[in-house]
């Protein structure tokens, strides 16, 4: 770790990454001969590739305007690099490097042949206009089209990325290269999308603590759930925990939160999508339309009592104090939803309470396990009705959660999912490097 941070001492979001990995797989690596000398992990936290470019776009006021772009190709030892492409002001190389990381162990995890990768801009999508948007991802991807391709890089949806964006970066990149191919995912569905995309990471994160809860004969009919972000990942996470017979009391964006005690039901989260995808309101809006809801400006929901927490925001929402306070108010299961949204004090409180814990990487990668199936289903040239696409979802977040019992279940019995998801995503990499030497 110490080569590591001084390596990377301004990129605070990649260390916290990198040591929590470290924290888990080096003690494993030490039991295992096989990775004697090799230097595998110090070679895992070197992206193999990592392109910074201009984004030069024209604003509706005639401006000139420039913007920085990113792609890391962390790994492509399993398959070609996969993972989101981020448009937020707060993009960095720290960011995205961290995001990179922890997608190998993600892709690993599904099973699927897909190596890890981030990307995106500190490009802020809030308050642009539609042509904004378009020229801003056309200019993007006139320069990001050299890195990629169908069987390179596949770069996909993430915060500020949803399927317009991914449309207008889709456009440029064939009408450049002249070839219609499957090089980014959450495409729409008459042009190259799966059945089942824009719900895959909230529903993967709702099966992912299914499974959880299914090791103590528990469900989520009836369970109080707290959900934070308003965005992808928390509207289908709410959605699929309503289907199942649970009642959400919150959501919220960067803002604040809406607390309705009543339960946010079917009728009011179709309300929360109008608001938020369509109208691109913020969430205070909900509380104009149901009165018995109250809006919690500049803080977070974690002070609300639950039976389960799903954040599903952004890295580092949830602190240490947040997570003793849910302990305090009787939460007995926390699934991710966004990628390192507990920072390590709050790991740590779970843990320490024994509660169930399932880190981002093993929880949310229903959203990359069918970007795979999507890839799939182009290579195939044939789409696969939705029902089906979801059955396998639930398969894989199952095969997820029984990798991360194999390798996280501790004497006593309780299960160390951080420890278990990242000890099983490392083992499929590392083969995969010895395998093919030093590269
Ligand atoms: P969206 O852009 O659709 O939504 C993001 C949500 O998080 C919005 O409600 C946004 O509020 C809120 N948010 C963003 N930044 C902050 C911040 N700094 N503080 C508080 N709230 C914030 O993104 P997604 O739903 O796609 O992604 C959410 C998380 O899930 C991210 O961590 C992402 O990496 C992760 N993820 C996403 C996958 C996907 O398939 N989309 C796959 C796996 C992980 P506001 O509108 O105010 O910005």
């Amino acid at each position: 770790m110490d080569e590591v941070r001084e390596r990377n001492s301004h990129e605070p979001e990649f260390l916290q990454a990198v040591q929590e990995v470290a924290e888990t797989v080096i003690p494993y690596i030490a039991t295992q001969k096989i990775y004697d000398g090799k230097n595998i992990l110090l070679r895992m936290v070197e992206p193999e590739r990592a392109i910074t470019f201009r984004v030069p776009w024209v604003d509706d006021q005639g401006e000139i305007r420039v913007n920085r772009g990113y792609r890391i190709q962390m790994n492509s030892a399993i398959g070609p690099y996969k993972g989101g492409l981020r448009f937020h002001p707060t993009v960095t190389m720290s960011v995205l490097k961290f995001l990179a990381f922890e997608q190998v162990f993600k892709n690993s995890l599904t099973t699927l042949p897909m190596g890890g990768g981030k990307g995106g801009a500190d490009f802020d999508p809030k308050g642009k206009s539609d042509s904004e948007i378009m020229r801003f991802c056309h200019s993007f991807m006139a320069e990001l089209f050299r890195y990629i391709g169908p069987n390179t890089d596949v770069p996909a949806g993430d915060i500020g990325v949803g399927s317009k964006e991914i449309g207008y970066l889709y456009g440029m990149y064939r009408k450049i290269r002249n070839e219609f191919t499957g090089v980014l995912t959450g495409k729409g569905l008459s042009w190259g999308g799966s059945l089942i995309r824009p719900e895959a990471t909230g529903y993967g994160t709702v099966y992912f603590a299914e499974n959880m809860l299914k090791t103590q004969k528990k469900s989520f009919e009836n369970k109080i759930v707290s959900i934070s972000g308003s965005g992808n990942v928390a509207q289908y996470a709410a959605e699929k925990a309503i289907q199942l017979g649970a009642k959400v009391v919150t959501l919220s964006d960067s803002s604040g939160y809406i607390y309705d005690e009543e339960g946010i039901t079917e009728e009011k989260l179709a309300h929360v999508m109008q608001l938020k995808n369509v109208e691109k309101s913020r969430i205070s809006a909900y509380i104009a339309k149901y009165s018995s809801a109250k809006f919690v400006a500049g803080k977070t929901p974690w002070k609300v009592a639950c039976d389960i927490a799903m954040p599903c925001a952004t890295q580092n929402e949830l602190n240490g104090d947040d997570a003793k306070e849910l302990i305090k108010n009787g939460c007995i299961c926390v699934s991710e939803g966004a990628n390192m949204p507990s920072t390590p004090e709050a790991i740590l409180a779970f843990h320490k309470a024994k509660i169930l814990f399932a880190p981002g990487k093993a929880s949310n990668a229903g959203g990359v396990a069918t970007s795979g199936l999507e890839m799939t289903q182009n290579s195939l040239r044939f789409n696969w009705p939705r029902e089906e696409v979801n059955e396998k979802l639930k398969q894989i977040m199952s095969d997820i959660h029984s990798s991360c019992l194999a390798y996280g279940t501790e004497e006593d019995g309780y299960v160390n999912y951080v420890k278990g998801a990242n000890i099983a995503g490392f083992v499929k990499v590392a083969d995969a490097m010895l395998a093919q030497g030093v590269i």
